[in-house]
């Protein structure tokens, strides 16, 4: 809703792009060759050609989820797969992952090996996100998941959810790093900065918010202020959202859940009672034709940025007398 952009972790997140694309390469290069499974035999033949490229690590094969759970085999299923799916599979991945830093979330979901998808979900996104090493040695910089949402957070000046505007993200564990795509259905962006967004819980997850659902078209808070597109209404006690004439911003609202959101009782209660507050602290001892309209947007504004609900509250304040 609040229009966000993310060129500090974008900084940080290419050089990531450019170790992928280095393993993808490698990955070609080894399915090649014809005795590959006689290679594969000797333990140490990856070590090794991890070693010998650039951006890669021989470490990197014994970051292991679990016992059951380990990297390595993994990497040599990928390196087997056929040398024309992987390459198709790497133009997919460049293809996807330009078009998302070109803000385009209109994409078609594409077919791709498990393993593929397994690689990108549990290891380069999940997994690899939290080991030191990787970002200090191979990326050249201190890196974590608590830095990836402080830098958001003091880039956007922006302390709420900015899918919801109804909840704060100030406190480390209320945020979460939510896929505007989801990482189930594109794995290859699931590294890419402008698939990631800060959010609060209940728009991560799919009962309440977005989880891994999709529409088409679509637009995301890095392409517009959304919030600035949408009609909030009152009507005998229920805040409601109008329904809207671009698609892009109907399949946000619904993607979001945010009629039923806004609808919720506790939210809808305290969306009213700070607008009261809010208002009457803004009328003081003023007569009420004193009262100027943009001043006060202005404060509910900048509050908005550090507690949420400015858009709400914006729409809201000519219903002010039946509140
Ligand atoms: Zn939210």
């Amino acid at each position: 809703m609040w229009q966000v952009n993310n060129e500090v972790n974008k900084t940080v997140l290419i050089s990531y792009g450019v170790l992928i694309s280095s393993f993808f390469r490698l990955a070609i290069q080894i399915s090649k060759q014809s005795n590959k499974s006689t290679l594969l035999a000797d333990g140490d033949f990856l070590s090794n050609e991890f070693k010998k490229t650039a951006y890669l690590d021989a470490r990197l094969l014994t970051i292991n989820i679990s016992a059951q759970d380990q990297i390595k085999p993994l990497i040599e299923e990928i390196v087997c797969l056929n040398t024309t799916i992987l390459k198709e599979q790497f133009e997919i991945y460049k293809y996807q992952n330009k078009e998302v830093s070109n803000k385009n979330y209109n994409l078609v979901q594409l077919q791709h090996p498990d393993c593929l998808k397994k690689i990108f979900k549990d290891y380069f996104y999940t997994k690899f996100f939290g080991i030191d090493w990787i970002w200090s040695e191979l990326i050249e910089t201190e890196y974590t998941r608590s830095m990836f949402k402080t830098n958001f957070k003091e880039e956007n000046k922006l302390y709420v959810c900015s899918y919801c505007d109804t909840d704060t993200i100030s406190n480390a564990r209320n945020a979460w790093i939510e896929h505007f795509l989801p990482k189930s259905k594109f794995p290859f962006i699931s590294c890419n900065p402008f698939n990631l967004i800060p959010s609060c819980t209940a728009c991560n997850v799919a009962g309440s918010g977005k989880g891994e659902n999709i529409k088409n078209p679509i637009v995301s808070q890095y392409n517009r202020q959304i919030g600035d597109y949408l009609e909030f209404e009152y009507e005998d006690g229920e805040i409601l959202i109008k329904n809207n004439t671009d698609d892009n911003i109907e399949n946000f609202i619904e993607l979001l859940k945010l009629r039923n959101r806004y609808k919720e009782e506790s939210v809808n209660s305290r969306i009213l009672s700070t607008l009261k507050i809010n208002y009457s602290n803004a009328l003081g001892q003023k007569n009420k034709n004193d009262f100027n309209k943009d001043i006060f947007f202005d404060f509910l504004h900048d509050m908005g940025r550090n507690n949420g609900l400015y858009f709400v509250q914006k729409d809201l304040l000519k219903y002010i007398d039946e509140i």
